[in-house]
Parts: C-alpha cells; structure tokens; sequence
C-alpha cells in the first residue's frame, strides 16, 4: 500500500473505497482504535489484528467527546510521526487519523446513549465520557466495517460498554479483549505514564502491587467483598496516591460491586498520583 495512503486525512472516500475492495475480496478487517501515543499495549492489539485479519486498519484520534472540560484533552499527548512508524514496522494496511472536523463536522448532534454498565466507576467519575466513547467507537466501527475490534483489558469497563453497544445496536463486529502490557516493574502500560515524575512512577506502582496482593488473598481464601474493597483503598493511601476514584471487587460480567467473593471478579480502581488518573484492574478466574 502506497505510503500516502496510510494516513490520510481530508475526507473518508479513500477509507471506504479501500474497506469496499477488502471486503469484496472477502477479507476480514480488524480495527484498532487509539487515542495515538501508541506503547507497546497499543502494538499488542494490533499485533493480535495483524495475526488474525486479512486487513488491519488502526486509527488514532483524540477523541473531544470522551473528555470533559476539566480533563487534559489539550495536554493529552500527541507523537502522530512515531505513532505512524510503529504502526507502520507493524504490517498494518491503513491508519486513518481523521480531523476533529471530519468526525465531526459543523451540525454534528447524533450521540450514543451508552449502556446501563457504563454508569458506575468510570462513569461516576467522568459523567459524559462513556457516551463519546460508545459515540466514536460506533462511528470507526461504521467507517471501518470492521469484521474485529481490539480493545485492552487495561480499560475493562470500557470493553463491557463497547460489547454491550454492539450487542444492543445490532453491529456485525467481534469486540476482543487482548491483556494488560504492564512495564517490568508491574505498571500498566499507559499514554498518560509519560506524565508521571520518578517519585510519582513509584507511588503508581502501588496499583499493581495492590491488584496482586489482593488477588493473592482471595486465593487464601478471603470471602467479604467489602473488606477486600476497603483493604485495597487503605493499601493506596498508605503508598502515598493522592487520591482514590475507586477501588472494587466486582462481578466480572455486570461489574456490580461484590458482597461476598465469587469467582470470576474484576479487581477495579482508579487513582489519583499528583494530577495523573491511572486506571488498573485484574481478573480472578477460577483455578
Ligand atoms: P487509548 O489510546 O488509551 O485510548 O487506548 C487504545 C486502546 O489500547 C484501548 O483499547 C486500550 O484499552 C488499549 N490499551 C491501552 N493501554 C494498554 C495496555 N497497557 N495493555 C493493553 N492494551 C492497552
């Protein structure tokens, strides 16, 4: 695929010609959606793409609607000419970094009501940003027709709200959930890291190290999911987080806060280190 076509902007015509010549082929198309300052959690999803699909398409766009006012929308980091060759030294087919204008356009009112799942942790906390992820994950889905979406388990809430819009609307997409790149150290591999100072990385550390700890006490058998909760909170205080959005042991399926320990569960939580929000989760399954 010809250089120029990989990352165009300035109308969609190209994207559609070329996702109608894939599909009359019969190819099947994976989508990669990321808001860019792309790590090696972003190249494991596209990777999965790459080995699953005819075609790989990644996008990258700082997507407005998901940030609320207050948010660091126009500090979020932009690296598009590394983004491109990453994504580039990956085999991917097309990236499409469309224009805010593009997405949309003047007159733009259309938005997705997201699901019922997206109310609470992040959705208590950022009120408007599951509508536009659930409005712009649509629309790429839409662009794209892609046959497969790769989403990180890093965001785990946002795969339950992607998978239920899907699912509710009728879209002919798979949503697969790839795991968590974490650092060696344990910390979740990020956009926002970049953001953390030396002393700060340390104190973020403190997410991991408390998702494996808790884990480790429920396989010892800890049963009250409320104790759990409070435990993994006052473990996030104690190292030093400026301040905890949440902190849960959740049903893995409906992400409802557990009473008593059942397995499968998501450890969720959020925190504050300095002005950075870092999110992490871990599954306990079974054996
Ligand atoms: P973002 O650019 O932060 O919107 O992320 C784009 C996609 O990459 C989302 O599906 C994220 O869940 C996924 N992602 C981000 N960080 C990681 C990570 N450390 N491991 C796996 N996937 C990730």
């Amino acid at each position: 695929m010809a250089e120029t076509e990989r990352a165009r902007s300035g109308g969609m015509k190209w994207l559609t010609e070329l996702v109608n010549e894939w599909r009359a082929a019969g190819q099947r198309i994976g989508i990669v959606p990321t808001m860019g300052a792309l790590h090696q959690g972003h190249l494991s999803l596209v990777q999965a793409a790459r080995a699953e699909c005819e075609r790989v398409v990644a996008t990258v766009f700082v997507n407005p609607t998901q940030f609320a006012p207050t948010e660091d929308l126009a500090k979020y980091p932009r690296t598009l000419v590394a983004d491109l060759e990453m994504l580039a030294a990956e085999r991917v087919d097309a990236v499409l970094v469309p224009t805010e204008d593009e997405m949309y356009p003047p007159g733009f009112s259309t938005y997705v009501q997201p699901p019922e799942v997206s109310q609470k942790w992040e959705g208590a906390v950022r009120p408007s940003h599951f509508r536009g992820v659930a409005t712009v994950v649509l629309k790429l889905l839409n662009m794209t027709r892609a046959d497969v979406c790769y989403l990180g388990q890093k965001d785990y809430q946002q795969v339950a709200v992607v998978r239920r819009m899907v699912a509710d609307l009728n879209v002919p997409c798979e949503i697969k959930m790839c795991p968590t790149v974490r650092d060696p150290d344990g910390l979740a591999m990020s956009s926002r890291n970049r953001y953390l100072s030396k002393d700060e990385r340390q104190i973020g550390l403190s997410l991991s190290r408390t998702l494996f700890a808790a884990e480790k006490q429920i396989r010892s058998g800890a049963k009250n999911g409320p104790e759990l909760s409070s435990w993994m909170r006052e473990q996030l205080i104690a190292s030093g987080v400026s301040q905890v959005d949440y902190a849960f042991a959740a049903d893995a399926d409906t992400l409802e806060p557990l009473t008593e320990v059942r397995l499968p569960l998501v450890l969720l939580m959020a925190a504050r280190v300095g002005t950075t929000r870092l999110l992490d989760n871990l599954v306990v399954r079974q054996g």
